[in-house]
C-alpha cells in the first residue's frame, strides 16, 4: 500500500502526467499516420487520446470454476474477498471456504483468520499446495485444514450460499463416490487462478500466443515489453501472471522503452532497461519465477515486429 503512495505522488508531481479516473480503455485504433488512437468511455462519453505509444496494463481476471449453483450470492473470487476487506473493511462472511491452495488462497486464508473470519478449510485439486511452504504452514498452525485432491462439487442454500460440498478426486481427477464432506459456511471464495487481460492487444492487432507457465492467451512481445505491433507495449500481469514486484520492473522497462521509441529519452536510458532486465531475472530465478521464465523463453521465441 506504501508502495503504490510513493509511485501515485511520483506521478502528481509530473504535470505533463494526466490521470484520468473512471475512465475505460475500449480499443486501440491505428489511423494510418504512425499515430495510435486510444478509445475510451469517460463519464458515458467517448473519447479518443491519440500518441505514438500506448503501454497496456490492464492486470488480471480471476478464473471462475464450474460447479452446481456457483452463482448464489456468497461465491466470491478471492480478490473481490480482499478488495471488501482491504478497501472497505467489510467481512465478507462468518465462515469460509476456500477453493485453491496457491499463494492467494493461502494467504487469504490467513487474512480472514485475522478478520475474524472461521476458515472452514481450504480444498486443492492437485496432490500438493501450490503456494509457498511458510504461508501453508502458518495457516495450518491456525487450525485451518488443507485438503489436497479435493474439489468443491456444488453450493447449497435458498437464497444465499448455505452449504459447501467437496469431494476427494481420484487419479482421472473425478470424485469418488462416498467420499463427499459437507461444510456449513455462508461464503465460498475461489482462488483458482488468473488470466491475463488481453482484451485491448487482441483487438488492436498484437499477435497473441497460448503459455500455460503466464497464466493463458499473452501477447507476444519482445525483452522491451514492446508487441508485435510496433508502439504498443504491454507491461504487468496482462503481460503474464506474475506478482507486484515483476509488474513493476516490467512496467519501469515498457516505459523507458516506449520513451526511447518516441524519441524522447536518450540512450542512456538503455541502461535503465538492462538493470531491470537483470532484477527481473534474478527474481525468477527462484523455483516459482522458473516456471515463468520457462514461458516467458516460449514467448520470446515468437518475438519481432509486425
Ligand atoms: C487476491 C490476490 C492477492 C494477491 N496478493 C499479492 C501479494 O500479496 N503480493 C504480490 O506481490 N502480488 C499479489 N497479487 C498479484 C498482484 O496483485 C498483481 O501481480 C499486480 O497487481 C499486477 O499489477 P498490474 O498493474 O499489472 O495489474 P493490476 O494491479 O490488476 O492493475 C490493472 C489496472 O488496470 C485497470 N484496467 C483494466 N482494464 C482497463 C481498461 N480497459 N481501461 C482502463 N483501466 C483498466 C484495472 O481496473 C486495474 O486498476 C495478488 C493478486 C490477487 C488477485
Amino acid at each position: 500500500m506504501e508502495i503504490a503512495k510513493i509511485l501515485e505522488g511520483e506521478v502528481k508531481r509530473r504535470e505533463n502526467i494526466v490521470v484520468s479516473l473512471e475512465t475505460s480503455a475500449v480499443g486501440i485504433f491505428h489511423n494510418g499516420n504512425e499515430k495510435l488512437v486510444l478509445g475510451v468511455r469517460k463519464n458515458r462519453e467517448p473519447v479518443e487520446f491519440r500518441g505514438r505509444a500506448v503501454i497496456v496494463a490492464t492486470g488480471a481476471m480471476e478464473k471462475m470454476i464450474p460447479f452446481e449453483n456457483n452463482d448464489l450470492p456468497g461465491i466470491y473470487g478471492a480478490g473481490a474477498i480482499q478488495t471488501l476487506m482491504n478497501t472497505y473493511g467489510v467481512k465478507p462472511g462468518e465462515r469460509v471456504l476456500i477453493v485453491g491452495a496457491g499463494n492467494v488462497g493461502l494467504i487469504l486464508a490467513y487474512q480472514l483468520v485475522q478478520a475474524g473470519v472461521e476458515v472452514e478449510a481450504i480444498v486443492e485439486a492437485m496432490p500438493k499446495i501450490g503456494g509457498y511452504f511458510v504461508h501453508a504452514a502458518k495457516v495450518r498452525r491456525l487450525g485451518v485444514p488443507i485438503l489436497t485432491r479435493h474439489t468443491i462439487l456444488r453450493a447449497e442454500g435458498g437464497e444465499t450460499v448455505e452449504r459447501a460440498v467437496v469431494a476427494e478426486l481420484d487419479d482421472n481427477w473425478k470424485p469418488i463416490p462416498g467420499t463427499e464432506k459437507v461444510f456449513n459456511v455462508d461464503v465460498i471464495a475461489l482462488a483458482v487462478g488468473l488470466r491475463p487481460s488481453i482484451e485491448l492487444l487482441q483487438q488492436a492487432g498484437c499477435q497473441i500466443k497460448f503459455i500455460r507457465e503466464l497464466g493463458g492467451h499473452v501477447a507476444v512481445r519482445d525483452g522491451w515489453m514492446e508487441t508485435t505491433v510496433r508502439g504498443i507495449f504491454v507491461a504487468g500481469d496482462s503481460a503474464g501472471i506474475e506478482e507486484a514486484t515483476t509488474a513493476m520492473l516490467e512496467g519501469k522497462i515498457a516505459g523507458i522503452a516506449a520513451a526511447l521509441r518516441l524519441g524522447i529519452a536518450d540512450e542512456s536510458w538503455v541502461k535503465e532497461i538492462e538493470n531491470a532486465q537483470r532484477d527481473l531475472e534474478e527474481f525468477r530465478s527462484g523455483p516459482f519465477g522458473r516456471r515463468v521464465a520457462e514461458g516467458i523463453r516460449k514467448l520470446l521465441e515468437g518475438a519481432g515486429n509486425a
